[in-house]
């Protein structure tokens, strides 16, 4: 590094500094700060005259953000100085001018920002951001939000002034359901907990504060002489007694050992309910630690092992629409390549497009990327601040991207659906429906044989199906497909040819069709008038409303399925409810019945019967019932039949009062 570039980077680093810590929307990963830090670093090792007094190595923090009061730290806060390897931990306590002898307490850093609380007689009187160490942001009333941190501490009546140190942070869930309420604010979503936790701390609103669910780990006291505590380890004891969450530590006598504790962590880092980004490796005994001291920004007897970094930016290149196995289009992000705690990093799903919009992302942005443990990669946010224009706005497209037919939104609003019961995207997920039981149910055909079949090219569509016939001789040569399972498969096959109209109406997989209301359609209408009926005709029918009768006229409007409707209708026999279902003169005409209780079938089952047989079925029992049809473990509805002297039933008399 030369002397213009070492300006470039201070500069850099110091702009990125305030985005950080004053503004709570940094630009760049810490690990990309972290390494141009250190190339600062180790220009001003060798170019000590060259120095500037600017330099991001002088200070600790940034300065503070206007609104809030200052508060003078009655001792500095100061920050540490990190390694990333065993090695440079080992030599960072080698330039001790002493060989420490009572031990080192390794503790988890957690992410988040440092905080210090003034205690008077117990009472919580104070609390201050670090700010720039010396002057730090008053957060008081923001604090006294916080439930893990006590407002009264009866062990410290006595004593005049105490200040308790640690790190206020947001766990990981409420960080995600944070972002995710953020959808439909406008608001920016943070890119990690730990701005989410200095973003919700520094709020000149102290009731936002307190719906943002932060949390506190106490690791130091100062302003105290009087009270006995001689070393960190059983700092930890005094301030757990005192009612605060300490970080989990361990003890270790030699350096070494630290390295089985940060394998561990790294394994086990993606489980902790919150952010954890190094391990604090401690001097033990205070004797110790204050014969050590300070340099400018930084103790002697403490340092940070930074752990890999679990987030990094890298470019939003472009957004693949895909088309997953039930049809659902989703986003997903294409990344330039980035590597994150060992793993390249090239794509990461972006869920449906309100995710998108709810991230505010545009293509061109640079992002943040996270990957906590196994964790799939998550694009976080953009960076709005590097923006230059050239990033293109993101839109959902019309069409399926696999197979061209218009989409139409999902029963929940939010995804978009490919409705082409040919699109190849789907069509093995797809047939494994159509022939699964309450549909064509044809044995023999599983998932599997689906996927065979396919890959083979001899099952494309839906009417392929009746025509393997053809690839018979073909088939039975093939691995694990005899001549008598392939004479099965087909016999199953032309026996399916004749089918009931519910069951191939629930096969065709219309949103909203299950087997129930296919069941209620087949009552009123031919294939043929199915297919001619408007939303309007469809809402006379109990149980359908706008939505589904919206979603029956536009599968027909589509013309892949009505054209692979009308090869399937030239394929099979549609077999119609007979006469003798007619609820006219049916066994249980103008009935009313109540269904409760658990019966060996499922109460849809029974409804169907009863309808099927001229009855009805209400939800709840009145005078009108005429009967309750009881299951196992019935409750008030049995109840409200015996105080109502309605007639109940079993599952028995039932069955043979339906013949
Ligand atoms: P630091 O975060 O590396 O370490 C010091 C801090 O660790 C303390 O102030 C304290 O808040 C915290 N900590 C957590 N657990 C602790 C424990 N058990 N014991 C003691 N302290 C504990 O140093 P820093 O000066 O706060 O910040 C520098 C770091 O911030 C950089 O290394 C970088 O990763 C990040 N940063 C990032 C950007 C950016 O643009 N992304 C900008 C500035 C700084």
């Amino acid at each position: 590094m030369d002397f213009e570039k070492y300006l470039e980077t201070i500069n850099l680093l110091n702009r990125a500094s305030v985005a950080y810590y004053r503004d709570d929307s940094p630009f760049m990963s810490d690990e990309e700060y972290d390494r141009l830090y250190r190339e600062a670093v180790d220009f001003e090792w060798k170019n000590p005259d060259k120095k500037q007094n600017y330099s991001p190595t002088m200070r600790v923090g940034s300065k503070i953000r206007e609104g809030f009061t200052k508060v003078v730290h009655s001792e500095k806060m100061m920050s540490l100085d990190d390694a990333f390897s065993v090695r440079e931990v080992e030599e960072f306590f080698n330039r001790l001018d002493f060989v420490p002898a009572g031990g080192y307490v390794v503790e988890q850093k957690i992410d988040g920002l440092a905080l210090n609380i003034l205690y008077e007689k117990g009472k919580f009187v104070k609390a201050a951001t670090r700010g720039d160490g010396s002057v730090g942001e008053d957060v008081t009333e923001n604090v006294a939000t916080i439930k893990e941190i006590p407002l009264e501490i009866q062990e410290l009546a006595n004593v005049e002034k105490i200040e308790v140190r640690g790190e206020v942070y947001m766990p990981k869930s409420s960080f995600e359901e944070l972002n995710a309420a953020k959808s439909g604010t406008g608001e920016k979503p943070f890119a990690n907990p730990r701005n989410a936790a200095a973003g919700s701390l520094r709020q000149l609103d102290p009731k936002v504060t307190a719906g943002r669910k932060l949390k506190f780990f106490a690791y130091a006291i100062t302003g105290i002489s009087d009270v006995d505590i001689k070393s960190q380890e059983e700092l930890h004891g005094f301030l757990r007694g005192l009612g605060f969450k300490t970080p989990h530590y361990e003890k270790m006598e030699k350096i070494e050992e630290i390295e089985a504790l940060i394998e561990k962590t790294v394994a086990e880092r993606g489980e902790l309910p919150f952010d954890i980004d190094g391990l604090v490796v401690k001097l033990n005994s205070f004797d110790e630690q204050k014969a050590a001291g300070f340099l400018t920004k930084t103790p002697k007897w403490a340092i940070a092992y930074k752990l890999p970094a679990i987030e990094k930016t890298t470019k939003l290149l472009d957004i693949t629409w895909q088309v997953g196995r039930t049809g659902i289009i989703t986003p997903v992000a294409e990344l330039e390549p980035v590597e994150i705690a060992g793993v390249i990093v090239k794509r990461a799903t972006l869920h449906n497009i309100e995710e998108v919009e709810r991230k505010g992302l545009k293509i061109g942005d640079t992002v943040f990327v996270r990957r906590a443990g196994d964790v799939i990669p998550e694009v976080t946010a953009p960076v709005e601040t590097l923006r230059d224009g050239s990033e293109k706005e993101i839109f959902h497209p019309e069409n399926c991207p696999v197979c061209g037919a218009k989409l139409a939104k999902d029963e929940n609003k939010v995804a978009y659906k490919c409705q082409n019961i040919g699109c190849q995207a789907k069509i093995v997920a797809y047939i494994s429906y159509f022939v699964s039981k309450g549909c064509f149910n044809i044995d023999g055909l599983g998932e599997k044989q689906v996927e065979f079949l396919h890959e083979k090219g001899w099952l494309s569509s839906v009417t392929d199906i009746f025509h393997l016939s053809d690839y018979a001789l073909m088939l039975s040569g093939e691995k694990g497909w005899g001549a008598k399972s392939v004479y099965n498969l087909l016999d199953a096959i032309e026996k399916a040819r004749k089918i009931r109209f519910r069951n191939f109406l629930n096969a065709l997989g219309i949103d909203g069709v299950g087997e129930f209301i296919a069941g209620e359609l087949e009552k009123r209408f031919t294939a043929e008038e199915l297919i001619a009926a408007s939303a309007l005709d469809l809402m006379q029918i109990d149980g359908i409303g706008d939505i589904v009768a919206n979603s029956i006229t536009d599968f027909f409007a589509d013309p892949q399925n009505k054209e692979t409707v009308g090869k399937l209708l030239n394929e099979v026999e549609i077999i119609y409810p007979e006469k003798s279902e007619n609820p006219e003169n049916a066994v249980f005409a103008g009935k009313t019945f109540v269904i409760t209780g658990t019966l060996s079938q499922p109460r849809e089952f029974f409804a169907e019967k009863i309808k099927a047989l001229g009855g009805k079925v209400s939800g709840s029992v009145s005078k009108k019932t005429d009967f309750v049809l009881v299951g196992e473990d019935a409750g008030s509805k049995l109840t409200k039949a015996k105080e109502l002297g309605v007639r109940t039933i079993t599952e028995e008399e039932f069955n043979s009062m339906a013949g």
